[in-house]
């Protein structure tokens, strides 16, 4: 699949002034539920309202949404709001009960993305259709499989499709739930320039706290959307309680977000700048994060080393260490010199640790 200039007209055919907002609840609970929210949704940046029907859940017994019943309350939010209703599909028999009760949007979600026999059977099953299909990453951070996902809906005729960044799940404990690992969507955005490119910071972040800064983040790399659970009582939520903002929330958040200008000359000078210091920024933090995960490490070593009665400085391993980095960093082109003042550094760094858990 090549990048295609029509890939974009979905988007553009709402002709809208601003990033386009995806709202509503994790998951569609009840009829007074879905139809408060939808209301409060009616005058907000909201175009298209989300509400999960089949919910996948890590483990069995959590609530795995209320069904087909749901879609009928989709049908009478629409009525009463005119927003576009969007549900996810996981497999054909998801397809033709949202088509029979006609729903706008259908998304593929993370733990769909990541099985080409699911993806192939909602692409199937939705054959030449002229609903909005959106998909999600998969939950690896795995960019042939997402693009993979986009070809098969590509290839099963639908036209428009759009791309939704949820973050990727590590084992590592990070600030967020799923990191963004930004890079990935950046290089789809490269490979796919007008496919709509939409983030999900609820997913992303798993708190609301961070909701705002996700969403920056994204609109300064130039997304073109944004998708944010939202729900009346987020706290009482049947699924994702502590990533949901309330609709009012999510109309503060809106007002709130930069939008950022693309225009000619040194103007697009500073647009770059700014793209490249956003990456900049957003490996740093990355990096602190490693060298904080790496000094925990550390730090169960000299527990180790405590029980054992082992000295701390074992120059043998230390110099091993050195001189596979001196090696290694030499193929990604950094200078032997660097490459010793950082692990020094480091590595001082790590002695503090250790020293601390056996003595302090
Ligand atoms: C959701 O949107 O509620 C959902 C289940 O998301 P994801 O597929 O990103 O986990
Ligand atoms: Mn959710």
């Amino acid at each position: 699949m090549e990048n295609d200039k029509a890939l974009r007209k979905w988007l553009d055919d709402f002709n809208l002034s601003h990033p386009l907002v995806i709202a509503g609840p994790c998951s569609a609970e009840t009829e007074d539920q879905v139809l408060a929210i939808a209301n409060d949704l009616k005058n907000s940046d909201a175009t298209i309202y989300r509400a999960g029907i089949w919910k996948p859940r890590t483990r069995p017994g959590g609530f795995e949404g209320v069904g087909a019943i749901g879609l009928k309350w989709l049908q009478k939010a629409k009525a009463e709001t005119g927003l576009l209703m969007a549900v996810e599909v996981a497999n054909a028999a998801h397809v033709k009960l949202a088509l029979d009760h006609d729903i706008d949007v259908l998304w593929i979600g993370a733990r769909t993305t990541v099985n080409p026999f699911a993806v192939q059977e909602i692409a199937d099953a939705l054959q030449n259709s002229e609903k909005i299909v959106l998909i999600k990453n998969p939950v690896n951070p795995d960019l042939a499989l997402w693009v993979g996902g986009i070809e098969r809906l590509y290839n099963a005729g639908i036209k428009n499709i759009g791309a939704i960044h949820r973050g990727f799940s590590t084992y590592e404990k990070t600030k967020y739930r799923n990191i963004p690992e930004w890079q990935i969507p950046i290089e789809l955005r490269n490979r796919f320039p007008d496919l709509p490119l939409i983030c999900d910071p609820s997913h992303i972040t798993g708190r609301r706290a961070l909701i705002q800064e996700v969403s920056q983040q994204a609109l300064d790399l130039n997304y073109d959307g944004l998708m944010i659970e939202t729900h009346h009582d987020p706290d009482n939520a049947w699924s994702d309680a502590a990533q949901q903002v309330t609709p009012a929330v999510l109309k503060q958040i809106c007002s709130e977000l930069k939008i950022r200008r693309k225009t000619a000359n040194e103007d697009d000078y500073k647009y770059e700048m700014k793209k490249l210091r956003e990456r900049i920024d957003s490996v740093d933090t990355k990096l602190l994060d490693l060298i904080g995960s790496r000094m925990r490490i550390a730090e169960e070593i000299g527990k180790l080393k405590k029980e054992k009665n082992v000295a701390i400085l074992q120059n043998r391993r230390w110099n091993e260490i050195l001189a596979k980095m001196k090696s290694e960093g030499e193929a990604i082109g950094l200078t032997e010199e660097f490459i010793l003042r950082f692990f020094n550094a480091i590595h001082q760094e790590s002695i503090a640790h250790q020293e601390k858990v056996i003595n302090g």
